[in-house]
């Protein structure tokens, strides 16, 4: 198969190194364009990142790559889409995916700026891959012809969305859940957290992230009516994020309160043993074998043993067990800038490409 040429928006910051990281050996997708600030621009990618390269092997295909200036979507011509790992204003980011939409180029973005467009869905791929039905009607009011634009959730929310998600669907209705984040360094991007301040510490603050925690799930869980997409009226969340001195993957401490029917904990287990979503039926090259791994040690996930689970795209849960004050409780971990940021944009690049859309 010839390979489809992509681009990526934002290719020198965390989430960009990813990016290249994943593609440098991916079955349908190649790396044709790499575009940052103009800071970046006319650079070649080695120099441009130069001081903060997080994964060295990629400079061994990309180190020679031209690094263009973001704001020139014409850079981008002979992309089939463009993946979107900018850090930016939030009007700045939408206008600026707009553009490339507006053009004909498909934006899939792991930023933050266009999750609350009514019209943009906002994808898991185990979890709403039928909100990407919204893309016609997304193209019709805007009047774009071949350009759209999908995001993918807030780095943390797989972690227990997906876990709720499958006990939604096995029929036990969410009420409310309280919810402790436990985020990485890498979740800040690069250079992030000062050291001095998160090294032996715990910061019990991310800015805007709480409400993020809170709400994308909402949208996730909606449904598509009249050309939008209406949030789910639960659960009501209730989120704590803290900063913590880990490198990569992002832990929640979950308590849940399910509706009149209740599921015993060997039913939780079994139903997200047995769980699978669309990537897996299709057999998308980056989906999970399993998107939710129990593990069942007292002590175990932890992000240094088991972020990388099955690609580092399984949600990995453990201490499953009754809540003295709701009904569940447990911890999820997910690894935030794979399953949370660069592989979670793929993996909706390559439902929507089997879904023709690209
Ligand atoms: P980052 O390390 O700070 O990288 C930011 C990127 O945006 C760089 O390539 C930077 O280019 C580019 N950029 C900044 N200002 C720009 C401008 N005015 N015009 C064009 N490009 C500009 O950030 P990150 O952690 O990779 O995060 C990228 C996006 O993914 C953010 O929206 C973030 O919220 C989201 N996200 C991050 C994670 C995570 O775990 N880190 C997870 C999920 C989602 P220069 O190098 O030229 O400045």
């Amino acid at each position: 198969m010839k390979k489809i040429p992509v681009g990526i928006l934002g290719a020198t910051g965390m989430v960009g190194q990813q990016y290249i990281a994943l593609l440098k050996d991916h079955p349908w997708f190649c790396l044709s364009f790499v575009a940052a600030s103009a800071g970046s621009a006319g650079k070649n990618y080695r120099d441009a990142i130069a001081g903060r390269v997080r994964f060295p092997d990629i400079l061994n295909t990309t180190g020679e790559l031209m690094v263009a200036d973001a704001r020139d979507v014409s850079g981008a011509k002979d992309c089939a889409f463009v993946f979107s790992a900018l850090e930016m204003d939030k009007d700045e980011t939408c206008s600026l995916e707009d553009s490339y939409a507006a053009t004909g180029i498909p934006v899939v973005s792991n930023a933050s700026a266009h999750r609350w467009t009514p019209d943009v869905p906002v994808i898991i791929a185990e979890v709403n891959h039928h909100h990407i039905q919204i893309i016609p009607a997304q193209q019709k009011a805007r009047g774009w012809e071949k350009g759209f634009i999908v995001v993918k959730p807030n780095c943390s929310v797989q972690s227990y969305t997906t876990p709720l998600y499958a006990l939604q669907v096995a029929g036990y209705e969410i009420r409310r859940l309280i919810v402790s984040t436990l985020q990485a360094v890498s979740g800040a991007g690069y250079p992030g957290v000062a050291s001095l301040d998160i090294i032996d510490n715990i910061i019990p603050y991310i800015g805007g992230e709480e409400e993020k925690s809170e709400e994308e799930p909402l949208k996730i869980l909606g449904t598509i009516e009249g050309g939008h997409i209406k949030n789910a009226a639960f659960p009501k969340i209730s989120a704590h994020c803290n900063r913590v001195p880990v490198s990569d993957g992002h832990t929640a401490c979950v308590s849940v309160e399910f509706g009149k029917k209740k599921p015993s904990i060997k039913e939780v287990k079994k139903i997200w043993t047995e769980f699978k979503g669309l990537p897996q039926k299709l057999k998308l090259p980056s989906a999970p074998q399993q998107p939710i791994v129990i593990m069942e040690e007292n002590d175990r996930p932890q992000p240094k043993k088991d972020r990388n689970t099955d690609k580092a795209m399984a949600v990995c849960v453990g201490r499953i067990r009754p809540c003295n004050v709701f009904d569940l409780r447990f911890a999820g971990l997910s690894h935030n800038t794979i399953r949370g940021a660069a592989g979670g944009g793929i993996l909706n690049a390559e439902l929507l490409y089997k879904q023709g859309y690209l």
